[in-house]
């Protein structure tokens, strides 16, 4: 009889690696199956730097990163590698903004530092920005960046430690659920006792055949790199902060790592696409717009830039409705463990979401409040018509 693995994973993102890493060290037999090549540029967690930060608007979260914090001290420990470099983060808003008014309420609840700044102060503090002077910030002081393609690869490489196998180029082509699931791939079949699915933007083709359609939508970020005119007047090494534009939509930015010189910021959301045709028809047309966009934003904001950006690259997020992560069982199988629709925010909360699906799957108490991230919070998700 074919081998029954403990947990089979699907998807080596970061979610996905940050969760079988977990599984591997709790002494599961665990096996890591992606579609492409490893390392690869094609899904939502490539490139060199992440914001990491505690100020978040919802308190959930910003109880869960004071947990991420020391998880990534540990991996970056194990691993010799270092992962976070402290910043400090900015994040603006015009004075009547609730955002800030409640980010502000989630980091005193959860304990944690920051520092309020009125205009005067961010002028003061930050000559080479330019807000208008009804705006205000928040200093999240543990804010910085993380390399994000050295964190893929340590949770990867620490899962192999622990006794996990990575098959890459096998893409998971079907399900058959059961006490026992099978698991076809474009190579070969695994059996497994529970299925942990972490597809990023592929989430709806994954899921839609195991009757499940959650409100996901797959964006195409566009994500733009700017010049400096003078060097490093938004660098790292001068010590200029993360930045956070809560006006929605959201705009962000981060001393880049990949080109020197050269600053990274971007707009926070993006047209829907199809995930296999990521830079197609539709997403080079709301491109088009988004550059034009951020051009007007940074000849207002950031006169330190030339207002045309050096740099194009693509990512993707997966939405929900709400924003926050989908982190559930299936309502059917209950050994199908679902870890969805990050949202454009799941880079930071990687190693506690990796934690919470490992104790799903292995029928623990979760650590947090399951309830925002359940799947039933959304009307019709199943699909009972599906075929299983
Ligand atoms: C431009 C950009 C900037 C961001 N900035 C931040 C930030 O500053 N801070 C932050 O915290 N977060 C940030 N995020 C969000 C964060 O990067 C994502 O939330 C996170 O990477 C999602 O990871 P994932 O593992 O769910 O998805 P992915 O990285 O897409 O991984 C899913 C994997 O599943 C594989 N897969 C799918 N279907 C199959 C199948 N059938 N068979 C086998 N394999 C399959 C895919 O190939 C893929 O490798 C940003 C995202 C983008 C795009």
């Amino acid at each position: 009889m074919a081998e029954v693995w403990d947990a089979v994973v699907v998807g080596a993102g970061i979610e996905g690696s940050a969760t079988a890493f977990q599984l591997a060290k709790n002494g599961c037999q665990t096996l890591l199956v992606e579609q492409f090549p490893l390392p690869h540029s094609r899904g939502s967690s490539h490139g060199a730097s992440r914001i990491i930060r505690k100020a978040y608007v919802q308190q959930h979260y910003a109880q869960m990163m004071k947990e991420a914090y020391p998880i990534w001290e540990q991996v970056q420990q194990e691993t010799g590698t270092q992962l976070y470099m402290k910043t400090g983060g900015l994040m603006v808003a015009p004075s009547s903004s609730q955002q800030l008014d409640q980010t502000e309420r989630s980091l005193a609840g959860a304990g944690s530092e920051f520092e309020k700044l009125i205009s005067d102060d961010l002028k003061l503090r930050f000559p080479n920005l330019s807000f208008p002077a009804d705006y205000r910030a928040i200093l999240d002081p543990e804010a910085g960046v993380l390399k994000a393609d050295k964190a893929l690869r340590c949770f990867q490489d620490l899962f192999v430690k622990y006794g996990g196998r990575i098959r890459d180029e096998e893409k998971v082509v079907r399900i058959d659920p059961g006490d026992v699931v099978t698991v076809h791939t474009s190579k070969s079949t695994y059996k497994t006792h529970r299925l942990l699915l972490l597809p990023g933007p592929w989430a709806g083709k994954l899921l839609a055949p195991l009757g499940l359609q959650p409100p996901l939508e797959p964006v195409r970020i566009s994500v733009l790199y700017w010049r400096e005119k003078q060097p490093d007047t938004y660098a790292l090494k001068k010590g200029f902060p993360v930045f956070v534009d809560h006006t929605i939509p959201h705009k962000y930015g981060l001393p880049s790592l990949e080109y020197p010189g050269i600053y990274k910021l971007c707009f926070h959301s993006g047209p829907v696409i199809d995930p296999d045709n990521r830079d197609g028809v539709a997403g080079s047309h709301g491109n088009q717009a988004i550059v034009r966009m951020m051009c007007d934003y940074v000849r207002k904001h950031f006169p330190g830039l030339e207002s045309v950006p050096a740099i194009q690259e693509s990512c993707m997020y997966t939405n929900t409705p709400d924003e926050d992560f989908i982190l559930d069982r299936h309502p059917q199988y209950r050994n199908i463990i679902i870890g969805v629709g990050f949202s454009g925010h799941g880079f930071k909360l990687a190693p506690v979401v990796g934690k919470l699906l490992c104790e799903l799957a292995m029928d623990k108490q979760p650590s947090y409040d399951m309830t925002p991230f359940s799947l039933s919070r959304f009307h019709n998700t199943a699909t009972p018509q599906a075929k299983l």
